[in-house]
């Protein structure tokens, strides 16, 4: 049978519930009474009420995924996983112009513990393979660029050097891309971005197999990295509409990029999916709502953000209404002049988040603010 993620956001995780609602309650006891002294015991912090495990089973579902942990957010999701699954020693390659939170964690805080990274393109990875590389990292598209990536081929160079590897899919969401199917041992999500939807939420999750997640489970009573149950029941109602939400953002996301690459005299270049049909293969349903474009020197790019009527500049994504951020001031404020020269982030690039207006409304809008923001 077809996938069928409609039904899946609809009814998995059923079983979990408590009460006779047609939704489950909201467990707001951060305890609960043991019928024995031996059970395990139930406390908010350990993740295990029914909040936690009726949209860890929804997340597991949609990626396919033998086991799925929800957190509090994207980065304790990596933090998580950082912390059980390295050590000293250890070394990390990954994919060259990541989020800028996963290369702060990586380099500000995971380096003076003694876990040394690489950030280098998939494709010149073996240059960088050391004898205590033990995970690579990769996001199937890319924040900010909005570049869809080979996941095959990071997963295969993992698979052959015996490395863990882990995708991060915030951007794609499982509705657009199964990492796990190719080959990925663990996937990431920022859940505050399109899982949720919403704006209002902010969490995270890892699927992957089971013996992997249970070795993620204990530290993640730990280390905190819980999300609260009342944040569980809100992610669970905006996961019911994703499947919905991701085919009209790529569908928005394809119309907008086109009308912008069709605008030359403002527009330099626009980053948007993939004509590479061994990369689209991993997509088949399009590539989201994110788009990264490059004006022309001649628009004050600045200005635009502050023309625009419908698009706001926020810094997060994934919502119903369409966002835009200048990642030089954003997901990039921290790299020094010469790291940004060398990634190209600069005050000409502006991250789009296609959100859910009609698309010409909002291409009229930023293609407006870009003319008047012309000398
Ligand atoms: N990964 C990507 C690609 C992101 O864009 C973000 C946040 O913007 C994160 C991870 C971190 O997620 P969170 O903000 O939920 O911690």
């Amino acid at each position: 049978m077809d996938r069928d993620n409609s039904t899946t956001l609809q009814h998995t995780g059923k079983e979990h519930r408590v009460g006779t609602g047609l939704l489950g309650a909201i467990e707001t006891s951060v305890t609960f009474e043991s019928p024995t002294p031996e059970s395990p015991p139930i406390y908010s912090r350990l993740g295990n009420t029914s909040n936690h495990k009726e949209v860890e089973s929804v997340l597991a579902a949609l990626h396919e995924a033998e086991d799925a942990i929800v957190t509090g957010s994207g980065m304790a999701s990596f933090n998580l996983i950082f912390t059980s699954l390295l050590k000293p020693g250890d070394h990390v390659l990954v994919q060259d112009g990541c989020y800028g939170g996963t290369y702060n964690l990586l380099t500000k805080v995971l380096k003076p513990w003694g876990v040394e990274t690489t950030f280098t393109p998939i494709n010149r990875w073996e240059q960088s393979l050391k004898p205590a590389t033990r995970m690579v990292i990769f996001e199937s598209i890319t924040n900010p660029y909005c570049l869809p990536q080979d996941i095959g081929q990071a997963t295969s160079f993992a698979r052959k050097n015996k490395l863990m590897s882990v995708c991060d899919n915030t951007f794609a969401s499982p509705i657009l891309c199964q990492p796990l199917s190719h080959g990925a041992d663990l996937v990431v999500e920022s859940a505050t971005k399109y899982l949720n939807g919403h704006s209002d939420v902010i969490a995270g999750m890892i699927a992957g197999r089971k013996d992997l997640m249970d070795t993620l489970r204990t530290p993640h009573a730990y280390l905190g990295t819980f999300l609260a149950t009342s944040q569980c029941a809100q992610l669970l109602r905006g996961l019911r509409t994703l499947d919905l939400r991701m085919e009209q953002h790529s569908k928005s996301g394809l119309r907008f990029a086109a009308a912008l690459e069709s605008s030359p005299a403002l527009v330099e270049r626009v980053n948007y999916g993939t004509s590479d049909k061994s990369i689209q293969k991993y997509f088949p349903r399009g590539f989201g709502g994110m788009v990264a474009v490059r004006f022309q020197h001649s628009v004050d790019v600045k200005k635009l953000l502050t023309k625009t009527r419908l698009v706001t500049n926020v810094p997060s994504l994934g919502g119903t209404e369409t966002t835009a951020t200048m990642p030089s001031y954003s997901t990039n404020w921290f790299m020094s002049a010469e790291e940004k020269a060398k990634y190209q982030i600069d005050d000409q690039l502006i991250r789009f988040s296609v959100g859910l207006e009609r698309v010409e409304n909002i291409t009229h809008d930023v293609l407006r603010a870009a003319q008047d923001s012309l000398p």
